[in-house]
């Protein structure tokens, strides 16, 4: 049960608590240094003190892309995490020359571009960032400790802290202005809610049963590749299986393979190797058949997209907002994860800083505000997962199958239109939102298309684009 607990003076008491030290608590930490004096940053697992696995975040032994708008963030809030990751080895990408993709229709042009992120692994991405906000002196990194509980006022309308579990140590209540849940997907906040006498989110789910298998390897001595990057995409209806070849740090190379609709790949050595090989394109294969595997294939089925709806509720309490997975978890084929957890902080940012004094009613406007903005990610993410027939979820509208043909033109034409190519990625990166492919620019050339008699619809230049052209790659 949630406690009564005394009101806090916001005299004394400028603190805010953080809830889980993954990706999105760590960058949410370091905004709140921006206004409250004091951030405690509460996780349940032991930190590693290298770059390592832990149990609460699994899926870091799984390929990661930090997009560019998740990279530009990142730098906002920790200046200098660019040159770090530079200084420390960690390879550049630049998306548009290092990165090979063969994408539904074919393989995507390489070309110049000032898209340039790293490829940094999931585990030294946010080992570096923690290292970067522990050297804060107003933060403390509380670790073996789990959120047990929130503290409410003697009107249940606010949140005024939370009840702290340490193994066996006595239980410890900590006062806050504000806190912020970002405890991924197993967030206990709809728990919480209904302990309060507030209702719980209503949650809507698609799931296309996409799942993932992954393994490192030793990049081969000497081996040579014009990509930093290799992705094949599936391919729906026909083609379910997909793989990315990740260049990370330490010459280490990660692959991670993925199969929709139940179509899983396998964890034993033979079945993986065979998976890779039924890929649209041998390339993955042959750069990882005779590569030195340096761990146990690892798998991971939980890829549904989820979405509580807080910005739905009619009372929310004041005192608490939540972001990152524990609000909306993406299939995470797309990579938007971390990257939406960076708008979404920086929203919270700009609205603590449009709102100081007692914010009664700011927790409510900001999961309005957040919603919006995860419009976006939502729809790119679902309506591609609907592409596939056994995809669980409420229905696609008939401007989502629009959308489908619309978004399939724009791809093919993304292959020839350096104009069109440039802005499809910069909405695959998040910096531009998909309304830029509605532009009259691109929308007259997609509409032409689609108004052609049905034989004109077939797909340009896809048997020669497909494994053909890369051959030599
Ligand atoms: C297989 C896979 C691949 C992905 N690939 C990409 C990608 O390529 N690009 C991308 O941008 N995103 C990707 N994502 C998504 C990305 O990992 C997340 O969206 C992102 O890390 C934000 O997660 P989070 O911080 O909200 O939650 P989490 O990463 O789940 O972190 C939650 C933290 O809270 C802690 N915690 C939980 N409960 C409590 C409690 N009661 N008390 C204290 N601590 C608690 C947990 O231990 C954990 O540390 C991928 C996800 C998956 C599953």
């Amino acid at each position: 049960m949630s406690e009564r607990y005394q009101e806090p003076n916001p005299a004394t008491t400028q603190h805010a608590i953080v809830i889980g030290a993954g990706m999105a608590g760590l960058m949410a930490a370091k905004a709140l240094l921006n206004h409250f004096s004091h951030v405690t940053l509460v996780e349940r697992d032991t930190l590693p003190k290298e770059p390592d696995f832990r149990q609460g975040v699994p899926q870091a032994r799984h390929g990661h892309v930090l997009l560019s708008k998740g990279q530009q963030i990142l730098e906002q809030l920790f200046p200098g995490i660019d040159d770090e990751m530079a200084t420390a080895g960690i390879p550049r990408i630049d998306w548009g020359k290092e990165c090979s993709w063969l994408g539904m229709w074919g393989w995507l042009p390489h070309f110049e571009s000032d898209l340039q992120t790293y490829l940094c692994s999931r585990i030294r991405l946010e080992w570096m960032v923690r290292q970067q906000l522990v050297k804060q002196p107003r933060l403390m990194l509380l670790e073996q400790c789990q959120i047990d509980r929130l503290l409410v006022n003697e009107a249940g309308s606010r949140v005024t802290g939370v009840v702290v579990r340490q193994q066996k140590q006595p239980e410890m209540q900590l006062i806050a202005d504000l806190v912020v849940d970002t405890s991924g997907r197993n967030s206990s906040l709809p728990k919480w809610l209904k302990q309060m006498r507030y209702s719980a989110p209503t949650e809507t789910k698609v799931t296309s049963f996409l799942g993932y298998a992954s393994r490192w390897y030793e990049r081969p001595t000497g081996y040579k590749a014009d990509w930093k990057l290799l992705v094949i995409m599936a391919k729906p209806m026909a083609i379910k299986r997909g793989g990315m070849l990740l260049a990370l740090e330490d010459d280490r190379w990660l692959l991670t393979l993925s199969g929709a609709n139940h179509d899983y790949p396998p964890t034993d050595d033979a079945g993986f190797l065979d998976f890779a090989r039924s890929l649209r394109s041998p390339l993955i294969y042959e750069a990882i058949k005779d590569a030195k595997p340096i761990s146990p294939i690892y798998p991971y089925h939980r890829t549904e997209n989820s979405w509580r709806h807080y910005e739905a509720l009619d009372r929310f309490p004041d005192g608490i907002v939540v972001l990152g997975d524990a609000v909306c978890g993406f299939n995470p084929i797309y990579g938007q994860g971390m990257s939406t957890a960076a708008l979404s902080v920086q929203l919270l940012d700009q609205l603590l800083q449009n709102h100081q004094g007692d914010r009664v009613g700011f927790s409510q406007k900001f999961q309005r505000e957040l919603a919006q903005m995860l419009k976006d990610p939502w729809l790119m993410a679902t309506s591609e997962d609907f592409r596939w027939d056994e995809t669980e979820g409420e229905k696609p509208s008939l401007m989502t199958r629009f959308m489908h043909r619309y978004m399939d033109q724009v791809a093919k034409l993304a292959l020839f239109d350096e104009e069109v190519y440039q802005t499809f990625v910069e909405v695959i990166h998040m910096l531009r939102s998909p309304s830029s492919l509605m532009h009259p620019k691109i929308a007259l050339r997609v509409l032409r298309v689609l108004l052609q008699p049905s034989k004109d619809d077939s797909p340009p230049l896809q048997e020669q684009l497909e494994v053909g052209s890369k051959a030599s790659c």
